[in-house]
């Protein structure tokens, strides 16, 4: 048994605690009111190095989430598995991670995400920009589906839905796509149903596609943010389509043709992003998504 008294603590070092104790809540109030209001997110919360918020319980912010309250905040503990009287400076990476699923999966703490068309010419950079996308968890890019036939490296399901003509018609007659069109002889299409899911918990949502697919797309949403990439210039484009894979020369020319009709199409998006540098897009990408 402890039978230690607490230390006797001058007037003086009262008056000090008190300071720090009243300073301590004033800081937790301030916070709590700018969760209330939006200001914050509840993540950003969590990164607040001061002290007083360090040492705050995670149930005493979480329940000032708009639309959270007491109740569920007590829910969502137990389903992330955190104890009540856990710290905010206490959480671990796991519990992190189990609280940012469960935020998300409510719908809670996250405005619907955007929707960004992007197009461009072949060989412009558009798959190594959707490859960074993929890694970066603000973001879902939409996988399509296509009658091409995969290359080498491409994946069933991951990279495209890779589909027979028979059953691409089924999904254009179900009314499946939200666009869709034929490229270089083959069809592809954004399926619709996972678009709003992803958006609806968050996530910019990214469609890779051409120019008439694009079109649809716009006609379909007002509110999609249509983005173009094009080269530094022509030139560089022209080098890397020559330089691209062993076509033909016959090939080459008919992907040079189709490039530049492309390139003409620029001036239909709202949005002109040139890719000296794929950092440099991804940056301007991820500020139109979050300034919308
Ligand atoms: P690739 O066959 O080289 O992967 O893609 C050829 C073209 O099809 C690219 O311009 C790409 O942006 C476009 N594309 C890929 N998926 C879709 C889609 O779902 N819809 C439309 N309209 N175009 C797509």
């Amino acid at each position: 048994m402890n039978t230690k008294t607490p230390p006797r603590l001058s007037a003086e070092e009262q008056g000090r605690a008190r300071t720090a104790a009243s300073a301590a809540r004033r800081a937790r109030a301030e916070l709590k009111s700018e969760l209330a209001q939006g200001k914050v997110s509840f993540f950003t919360a969590l990164w607040d190095p001061r002290p007083a918020i360090q040492r705050m319980k995670v149930t005493e912010l979480l329940k000032g989430v708009p639309g959270v309250g007491q109740v569920r905040a007590a829910a969502i503990m137990e389903r992330a598995g955190i104890s009540d009287s856990r710290r905010i400076g206490g959480l671990g990476k796991h519990q992190l991670a189990a609280l940012r699923k469960e935020l998300s999966l409510s719908k809670i703490d996250s405005p619907k995400g955007a929707l960004i068309v992007m197009s461009g010419p072949g060989g412009v950079g558009k798959s190594t920009i959707t490859a960074a996308l993929r890694h970066d968890p603000r973001f879902w890019v939409s996988i399509s589906a296509t009658t091409r036939a995969p290359r080498h490296n491409e994946k069933d399901g991951v990279d495209y839905f890779f589909l027979t003509e028979e059953n691409f018609d089924r999904m254009v007659a179900a009314g499946e796509f939200l666009e869709w069109a034929t490229f270089a002889g083959a069809r592809y299409g954004t399926p619709k149903a996972p678009i709003d899911t992803w958006r609806d918990l968050g996530k910019h949502v990214l469609l890779e596609i051409e120019i008439e697919g694009a079109r649809q797309v716009r006609q379909a949403d007002p509110s999609a943010l249509m983005v173009f990439i094009s080269p530094p210039s022509w030139e560089e484009l022209a080098a890397r389509l020559q330089l691209r894979g062993t076509d033909t020369l016959e090939r080459q020319a008919a992907r040079l043709a189709l490039a530049e009709a492309e390139l003409a199409a620029a001036s239909e998006f709202e949005h002109n992003l040139v890719n000296h540098q794929v950092e440099q897009v991804l940056e301007q990408l991820v500020s139109l998504a979050t300034a919308r």
